[in-house]
């Protein structure tokens, strides 16, 4: 088992993982050329020698580091003259800085780089959106070496078809996201553009997260279906070749990430598994409704949506009531064709699993109609409570 964590640039960090099968960190400064794939409200502020020192300590330990310029969309900056030059620069200092690698998502960002670096190590982002194998073989010849798998983490023909040609597949096991998102591809633009150097106003909070809460909102047992994969699973992606697994959380606590690493590593976690996930979905859209309220701003609209957020802020998912065999079950699905609804038996674990203020699933009961959040938009723009970021994650309890 291989595991690549996300770093926060804090020194504990390493010195608390030392004894961990980490090969890799990842991370870049809040906002670059390219953009690295995270609103640069919630990231660390970082200085080029905190930067440097950082590598330096990851290095030491025997780890590589690699930088995320995997935005999926440039901002049309590729068709000026002075862009070609500015990214030769930028990737320049990273290497000076110590950077190993990059985690990229345009194809012709990473030819331009496999062209002018040969010797560092090339990962598709998963804001590639791989989810066939020719897609991955196109990369691989343009000089990738790993392909970053996310949102087709449950698709076991496409995992195994990768493997068999030859990539090294690497999986984001701890993210919350749905299963086959609608709103994916905006909210990684979204992010992409808001971590980009130049862009005039970023937005401080991202509508696609407020979306994606609601269907959480209208139906929690949809968390079951989503991406994640649990500590006890991960023999079987080893069973078919894939051996390297990611663990984000730029912008967490070092206690948290020390212990999502501990629980994947062990590949057992005891308690609530949203210890270990993002629940991005829902701990982010109560945030910004918080500021929107303090702030006086409709309350019509932000006080019913604020109190349908905070009823699943105490959700729980008992890691230990999983039937044995589940992802085994899943894998066995050919969920890509499948109406969950037909199925059911994502929602079947989730009455078993899922628990909402200490109760039962079963007795949720979602709110019967919900004002059209539109009019928010404007106010999560830049100048309407800039400054204040929502994503970040609250220190967690560290469990004994
Ligand atoms: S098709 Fe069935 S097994 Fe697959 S995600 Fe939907 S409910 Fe789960």
């Amino acid at each position: 088992m291989e595991l690549v964590l996300a770093s926060n640039f804090d020194p504990a960090l390493v010195e608390q993982t030392r004894d961990l099968p980490i090969s890799t960190f990842f991370g870049n400064f809040p906002t670059s050329l390219i953009g690295g794939g995270r609103p640069p409200r919630i990231l660390p502020a970082i200085d080029p020698d905190g930067f440097r020192r950082h590598l330096a300590e990851v290095h030491r330990t025997g780890r590589k580091f690699y930088a995320t310029l995997n935005s999926s969309d440039l901002g049309l900056r590729e068709y000026s003259a002075d862009f070609s030059p500015q990214f030769r620069r930028e990737v320049d200092r990273l290497i000076d800085l110590g950077v190993d690698g990059f985690v990229v998502a345009v194809p012709a960002l990473l030819e331009g780089l496999h062209r002018d670096y040969p010797d560092v190590g090339l990962s598709v982002s998963t804001f590639a959106r791989i989810r066939t194998v020719a897609q991955a073989e196109y990369f691989l010849r343009l000089g990738a070496d790993t392909v970053v798998i996310e949102e087709a983490n449950r698709d076991f023909p496409l995992l195994r078809g990768l493997v068999r040609a030859g990539a090294r597949v690497e999986l984001l096991v701890n993210q919350t996201c749905l299963h086959d998102c609608p709103f994916r591809f905006h909210h990684l633009n979204t992010s992409s553009l808001a971590s980009q150097r130049d862009t005039a106003n970023p937005p401080w909070f991202e509508l696609p997260l407020l979306e994606c809460g609601l269907e959480l909102v209208r139906d929690p047992g949809q968390l079951v279906s989503g991406i994640f994969v649990r500590p006890e699973d991960l023999e079987v992606y080893e069973e078919i070749g894939v051996h390297r697994f990611k663990i984000s959380g730029r912008n967490a606590t070092t206690p948290w990430l020390v212990r999502v690493a501990r629980a994947y590593a062990a590949r057992r976690y005891d308690g609530n598994l949203l210890d270990i996930l993002s629940y991005v979905q829902n701990r982010a859209p109560r945030a910004a409704l918080r500021q929107l309220a303090e702030r006086g701003v409709a309350p019509k609209i932000v006080g019913p949506l604020a109190d349908a957020f905070d009823a699943l802020a105490s959700l729980e998912i008992d890691n230990g009531a999983f039937p044995a065999g589940f992802l085994r079950r899943v894998a066995a699905t050919d969920c890509l064709h499948t109406s969950c609804a037909a199925c059911g038996y994502c929602a079947t674990v989730a009455r078993k699993v899922v628990r909402i203020r200490g109760r039962p699933l079963a007795e949720y009961e979602p709110p019967a109609s919900l004002p059209d959040p539109r009019p928010l938009w404007p106010s999560f723009g830049a100048g309407e409570g800039a400054g204040r970021s929502t994503n970040a994650r609250p220190t967690p309890p560290v469990r004994g």
